[in-house]
């Protein structure tokens, strides 16, 4: 058997193309443009990669993007004096803060200062606890586009087994908060868990965030289950020549791929989602901050 793979990089044009025609019609129809403010403490190489590649996409679906771009040892007043004039800022509408923050800076505190109707990642305190009591919210990126991808697979995920490996904030907790939205069984495994390779045959949604590359083998997997690999690994690759590097996810792809039904791939799966989502979830916060209904099919 040989999986269907799930193509992230497709499906999140397709989320994109959906969130600019929203875009369209909301300048049309409401005279409004969508705003999203991104920033950034210190020149972690990374973020700077992600945060470009954000600014990139939200212009591309007709948002504005405002990058506000801080010294490394910006004082935690002064980064909350940004939040605050961003939260207080009609012409936008979501606010991102770019993870990790320097050492000195609570991230916590900052994180919970953003007005949580603009907190288009999610993790502000109040959507954590809207998301857990089955209210509308803001949810983190990553987690919906997991159930964007699956719900379009399955139709209806309702009664079925998934287990969401791993426990964390951003990741874990909400994805399985969201199967558990849509009536799955659900069950979450963690560095503690006893027999976990039992535990993972059982599901018919396998959700992998561990951040350990290729952990979850093939024959963890019953036959026919679906895999969303939310891992992102850069290992060596000696194959490919001297000191290069490849991504792989937290699932052995090619052992998972002889088992599975559907398969997300890496890079190209989970990844581009994220952003596409990003951009959805600013939408969404466009919406209801004018009392207009969250656009369908873009959302839990
Ligand atoms: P964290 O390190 O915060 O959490 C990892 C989780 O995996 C923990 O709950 C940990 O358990 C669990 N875990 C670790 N080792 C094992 C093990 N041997 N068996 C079972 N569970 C284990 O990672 P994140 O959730 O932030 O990220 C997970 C992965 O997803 C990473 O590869 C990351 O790069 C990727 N990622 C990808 C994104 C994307 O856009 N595609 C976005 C965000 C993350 P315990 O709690 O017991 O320690």
């Amino acid at each position: 058997m040989s999986a269907q793979i799930i193509d992230g990089k497709e499906f999140a044009a397709n989320v994109r193309s959906q969130v600019a025609e929203h875009v369209v019609r909301l300048k049309a129809d409401h005279g409004i443009t969508p705003g999203l403010a991104v920033v950034l403490v210190g020149e972690d190489p990374a973020s700077q990669v992600y945060v470009r590649s954000k600014g990139k996409l939200t212009v591309e679906v007709g948002m504005n993007s405002i990058e506000h771009k801080l010294d490394i040892d910006t004082s935690e007043t002064d980064l909350l004096a940004v939040v605050d004039q961003l939260n207080n800022d009609p012409a936008i509408h979501g606010i991102l803060v770019q993870l990790p923050l320097p050492k000195h800076l609570n991230e916590d505190l900052v994180i919970n200062s953003i007005a949580p109707a603009k907190d288009v990642d999610g993790f502000h305190i109040s959507n954590v606890g809207l998301l857990g009591t089955g209210q509308s919210s803001m949810v983190p990126c990553t987690p919906l586009g997991c159930l964007m991808m699956l719900r379009d697979h399955f139709g209806s995920l309702s009664g079925l087994d998934a287990v969401v490996v791993g426990r964390s904030n951003i990741v874990g907790k909400p994805m399985a908060l969201l199967l558990l939205g849509d009536s799955c069984t659900v069950t979450i495994a963690h560095s503690r868990t006893k027999d976990l390779p039992d535990v993972v045959r059982r599901a018919d949604i396998v959700v992998a965030a561990v951040g350990r590359p290729e952990m979850v083998p093939g024959d963890w997997i019953k036959p026919g289950a679906v895999v969303v690999d939310v891992g992102i690994n850069r290992i060596a690759a000696p194959e490919r020549g001297e000191g290069k590097m490849k991504l792989v996810g937290d699932v052995d792809y090619a052992s998972c791929a002889q088992v599975a039904g559907a398969i997300t791939p890496v890079p190209g799966g989970v990844g581009p989602m994220t952003i596409a989502c990003l951009l959805a979830n600013t939408l969404t916060a466009t919406c209801r901050a004018n009392g207009l209904p969250a656009p369908e099919g873009l959302t839990a």
